[in-house]
């Protein structure tokens, strides 16, 4: 059991108000908020440390240096990466996943291949295939969802063909909070010499993550959703992946030498990190991944699956609200996706917000799968290890209520 009062109190955000009322967080799957441990990182590294890494031969480059490396060395740690190299710092899952598409796809994607994702998938593992699948000649197929909100995996092997060149999916879904077995889809695919790509975005910040273990070709994950700071994001790729692969961006720092006519590339990792990269951040992301591995990943799977529970039963018991995604709590993350009848999301986002509840109304960036479920929108709450009970209750009270003020201002 983790002690959650004792978390809240290394967030100094959780003390504020939100329109005089204490603030209730409940959009960590936008972003999470940041432990105190992760503002001073960044403090200490801009007020003792900062120079530019790599390349500097006094004190303080050789210390920003250390601070870097140090940080990617706990990455790698945190997800168990046989070795630091084969973790990239890019600014996000959405670059780190536009690194693959451009430096594995433009090599390996030939006009009439395949490449595999699924309907759950965010604009984000969605947009970059299209892009290469255009410049390439390529398709994209889909692996459908169920009406339940999950993958209809038994249609994989109809869908992988000898044309399929990569799979790529989510580890958990950002609007129906399903986490998917991602390992089946691996070996299944492995056995047909197919890679796969997972999207960790959601995953990574919430499940213990083993990539040697999962045995997946590619990870892609962002800081900011796991107390880290905004601006830094992951790829994790197999040693030979990346060894293989030509570089994304060009610049300094990821050449060996450089001629007029032409260059030679840097060792993994920096061979695909050009340019001065975000130092402080990155620096303030190992205090991040510090902070979780002292909370224990186990312990805050578990603590957001029970609250994720907490929430289904105490929302289903609201009358005219429906739940999307998965009624199985056992395969759930920790948040909830709902529609409330008769009311539209943005409406009850601001009827919560004026109670200082923060929730996510919108397409969540998955058009597709807002089509597919016949909806414009939802409302979504969604939980980390700094979340509680009465957070839940407070939200079920105040649906009432804006619920309460609707149906007023409909008789009206
Ligand atoms: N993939 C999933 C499943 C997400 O939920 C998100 C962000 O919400 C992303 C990718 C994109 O993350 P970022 O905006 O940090 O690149």
């Amino acid at each position: 059991m983790i002690d959650v009062g004792r978390i809240r109190r290394d967030f100094p955000i959780l003390q504020r108000q939100v329109h005089g009322k204490p603030l209730i967080y409940l959009d960590s799957a936008a972003t999470s908020q940041k432990p105190k441990a992760v503002v001073e990182a960044l403090v200490d590294y801009y007020t003792q440390t900062n120079a530019n890494i790599h390349r500097g031969i006094h004190a303080l480059s050789e210390e920003a240096t250390a601070l870097y490396e140090g940080a990617r060395g706990k990455v790698a740690r945190f997800i168990a990466a046989p070795r630091p190299s084969t973790v990239i710092f890019t600014r996000n899952t959405t670059e780190s996943i536009n690194l693959v598409s451009h430096a594995w796809g433009l090599r390996h994607v030939q006009p009439g291949d395949e490449i595999i994702l699924t309907e759950m998938e965010h604009h984000s593992n969605i947009v970059p295939w299209q892009l290469l699948a255009q410049a390439k000649g390529a398709k994209l197929r889909f692996i459908r969802l169920n009406a339940e909100g999950q993958l209809a995996l038994e249609e994989l092997p109809q869908l992988i063909s000898g044309k399929t060149k990569l799979i790529t999916l989510t580890l958990m879904s950002n609007v129906l909070g399903t986490i998917n077995p991602v390992r089946a889809v691996i070996q299944a695919a492995h056995a047909r010499g197919i890679p796969v790509l997972v999207d960790g975005a959601q995953g990574v910040p919430h499940l213990p993550i083993n990539v040697v273990d999962l045995n997946c070709d590619f990870l892609a994950f962002s800081a900011h959703k796991m107390l880290g700071p905004t601006g830094v994001g992951v790829l994790y790729a197999k040693e030979a992946l990346l060894e293989e692969m030509d570089p994304f961006l060009g610049g300094g720092d990821m050449i060996r030498d450089v001629w007029l006519d032409h260059s030679t590339w840097n060792d993994l990792p920096w061979k695909y990190e050009a340019g001065t990269p975000n130092i402080a951040d990155v620096i303030a992301f190992g205090a991040a991944i510090d902070y979780l591995e002292k909370i224990g990943m186990p312990e805050i799977h578990h603590h957001e699956q029970e609250l994720g529970g907490y929430a289904l039963d105490r929302l289903r018991e609201i009358e005219g609200l429906s739940v999307h995604g998965p009624s199985d709590p056992s395969i759930r993350g920790g948040l909830v996706s709902f529609e409330v009848k008769g009311l539209h999301p943005h409406d009850l986002g601001q009827l919560l917000d004026a109670e200082g509840i923060a929730i996510r109304a919108g397409h969540h960036c998955c058009k597709p799968l807002m089509r597919k479920m016949g909806v414009v929108a939802t409302a979504r709450a969604s939980f980390y290890l700094y979340n509680t009970r009465e957070e839940i209750d407070a939200l079920a009270a105040a649906i009432l209520k804006a619920k309460e003020v609707f149906s007023v201002v409909a008789h009206r």
